[in-house]
């Protein structure tokens, strides 16, 4: 073997040694509460497509119509070649759907955050991030070059102590500095909400900005699905509200949306979707099909069976319902190697439940991260049921 591949063969080493590694699973069926991988069937809940639209006709038969209308590939970045019309059609449902004044799309909510993030804020600023946030977040705080603070998960008296400290950096600086505060409204994890009344209430005292990722809520949670912002009422009080359009609205792609001056903003700053090629237009078909959905009657139907199969496991795990239930539900083993065996003796009997491991979580806080889908049956959710005390035997 050369130097180069017997390097990154002892890292690898080093990542087996400490049950770190993480390899790929080939699928051969579509997305949904089944899986075919290895010629075997599986009951899955691992996925977030949590209203199983990923597979549906009415998304499937959009992006087919998009295809023979605009084909498949896009070209070129929309300030490059002209932006296509699907996209144009997305991003207006999407304002409508989060009633804001505006919305832009890019190809993952991945490259959103790293966009808009970065564009909003530089050195001279500060940008305070919920200890939970997902890493896209992070990676996009740490490259906007700006001060970055980390308060305590949920916790707002640590959040003013760093708004305070924030608050005084700013009096004493020559230049204009911002504060932008980054949270989640559903934890992607933990499935626990935020507090986004009283944080939004804390950004106005302290002049800041406000960015909720709604990644894990929209389509699930509030009126419609229209995410928990909307369910609170603070929608409009939010600078910046972002999400994906791959989980719950069963597509592909990342949004933001925000006034009007925030998406003219990003469509001249954000990187990510100025140097990219605009996505495949099947993707905003389906997108659009995907909250057509979600706001129909079928939709309500399918968020009424995905919390009806919530209910019943939280009451089978013993899970007090004090906390807004959501279709996460991580059973925290701790330990790497508990959770990869536990993950592994649930595979045995068919049943595909992901082992969640740093870096994804911290160290020692290792878990299996239940998912459910409005596809899963009562039955579905038996299973895994009698499958789980087994975990203890
Ligand atoms: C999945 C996820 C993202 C990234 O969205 P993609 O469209 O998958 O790139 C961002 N934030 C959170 C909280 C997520 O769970």
């Amino acid at each position: 073997m050369n130097p180069f591949d017997d390097e990154l063969q002892r890292r690898l080493a080093a990542l087996r040694e400490q049950n770190l590694f993480r390899e790929l699973r080939r699928v051969d069926s579509a997305q949904g509460p089944h899986l075919r991988i290895n010629g075997e069937t599986f009951l899955n809940f691992s996925s977030n497509d949590y209203l199983g639209l990923a597979n549906h006709p009415a998304l499937k038969e959009a992006a087919i119509k998009a295809v023979e209308k605009f084909g498949a590939g896009a070209g070129a970045a929309r300030l490059v070649s002209g932006s296509l019309a699907p996209f144009h059609e997305l991003e207006e449902k999407l304002a409508a759907f989060k009633q804001t004044g505006a919305a832009l799309t890019f190809s993952t909510g991945y490259a959103a955050a790293i966009g808009t993030i970065t564009s909003l804020v530089g050195k001279d600023d500060v940008i305070i991030l919920d200890k939970l946030v997902h890493a896209c977040i992070v990676d996009a705080a740490k490259l906007s070059g700006a001060k970055l603070r980390v308060f305590d998960h949920n916790d707002l008296v640590d959040l003013e102590k760093i708004l305070i400290w924030a608050d005084e950096k700013k009096r004493g600086a020559q230049t204009s500095t911002r504060t932008l505060i980054v949270t989640e409204s559903i934890f992607s994890m933990d499935g626990d909400a935020a507090p986004l009344r009283e944080i939004v209430a804390l950004k106005d005292k302290y002049g800041a900005w406000l960015m909720v990722d709604e990644a894990h809520a929209t389509g699930i949670i509030g009126q419609n699905g229209r995410g928990l912002a909307d369910e609170l009422g603070v929608g409009r009080r939010i600078e910046i509200q972002m999400g994906t359009l791959g989980k719950a609205l069963g597509a592909s792609g990342g949004y933001i949306c925000g006034s009007r001056a925030l998406i003219d903003y990003l469509i001249n700053r954000a990187r990510s979707f100025i140097f990219s090629t605009a996505p495949v237009p099947a993707a905003a078909a389906a997108a659009i099909a995907g909250i057509h959905l979600v706001e129909s009657a079928e939709g309500k139907a399918r968020r009424k069976s995905l919390f009806s199969r919530v209910e019943a496991l939280n009451l089978k795990l013993k899970i007090k319902n004090s906390k807004l239930p959501s279709a996460i539900i991580p059973l925290i083993l701790g330990d790497e190697t508990a959770a990869l065996t536990a993950a592994s003796q649930l595979r045995a009997q068919h049943i595909f439940v992901p082992a969640i491991r740093y870096p994804t979580v911290a160290r020692g806080a290792a878990r299996l991260r239940i998912t459910l889908t409005a596809e899963h049956t009562a039955d579905d959710v038996a299973t895994l049921c009698a499958a789980l005390p087994a975990l203890n035997a």
